[in-house]
């Protein structure tokens, strides 16, 4: 059995970070689940896809043409789709909002399912996203639910963007940020939520390499 760390939570909790730490401790693979979402809609976007044509987009989904790069030196993952590094297009709350608009279909989740999956090589994978723990790995090896307040994780959200040049205001992004957590809290199709054996830490007040550490001591056990 390959080892499986699955870290679901809301945006902003800090789990795209503790992932990373972490994959890079462990010397694992990493799978951020979110860019998937956003590549398909940053694909439909650029193709002119209508986001709630379900057929469509999952047809993109299926097909989709990207390629990841994780440096080791603790740097953003690069992500490139259909050839092109699509870095700065990727990370802005628009394609977040859009991902979470094309996350909504079940044939675009089901698309992605053997794609997210073929992540776990050896020695192990720590998976990044909304249904880890649910859906996409329900017999991970340790099952984490990251939470922060929505202040916390906005704030959190605004320094990210500000590190990576990129603008934001703080009351939009939460107000943004709200409006996403309640569509991927609402859906039919894998809401957000954690799995009944997940350990559900709230990282409100805990630094991330706290965070990092607590979590590597849980999978020693
Ligand atoms: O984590 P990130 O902010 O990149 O995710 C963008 C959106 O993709 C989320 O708001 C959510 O709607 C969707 N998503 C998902 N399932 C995942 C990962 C992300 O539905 N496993």
């Amino acid at each position: 059995m390959i080892p499986v760390l699955a870290i679901d939570g809301p945006g902003g909790s800090g789990k795209g970070t503790v992932s990373k730490r972490l994959a890079q401790a462990l010397g694992w693979h990493l799978l951020d689940s979110g860019a998937l979402y956003r590549l398909v809609g940053l694909a439909a976007r650029n193709r002119g896809i209508d986001l709630a044509n379900e057929a469509q987009v999952s047809e993109l989904a299926e097909q989709l043409d990207c390629r990841f790069a994780v440096p080791e030196n603790g740097e953003l993952v690069r992500t490139w789709l259909d050839g092109e590094c699509v870095d700065d297009r990727l990370r802005t709350e628009s394609a977040g909002a859009d991902a979470s608009v094309v996350a909504a279909l079940p044939a675009v989740r089901t698309a992605l399912l053997a794609r997210q999956r073929a992540f776990a090589r050896p020695p192990g994978l720590v998976a990044d996203g909304r249904d880890m723990g649910t859906v996409v790995f329900p017999a991970a090896t340790l099952k984490v639910f990251l939470t922060a307040s929505a202040e916390e994780r906005a704030r959190r959200r605004y320094k990210q963007l500000m590190e990576q040049g990129l603008s934001a205001n703080l009351r939009a992004l939460q107000e943004e940020m709200e409006a996403r957590d309640r569509r991927d809290a609402e859906r039919a199709a894998a809401p957000l939520k954690p799995a009944a054996d997940a350990w559900v830490l709230d990282c409100t007040d805990v630094g991330i390499e706290t965070v990092v550490s607590m979590i590597q001591e849980r999978l020693k056990q």
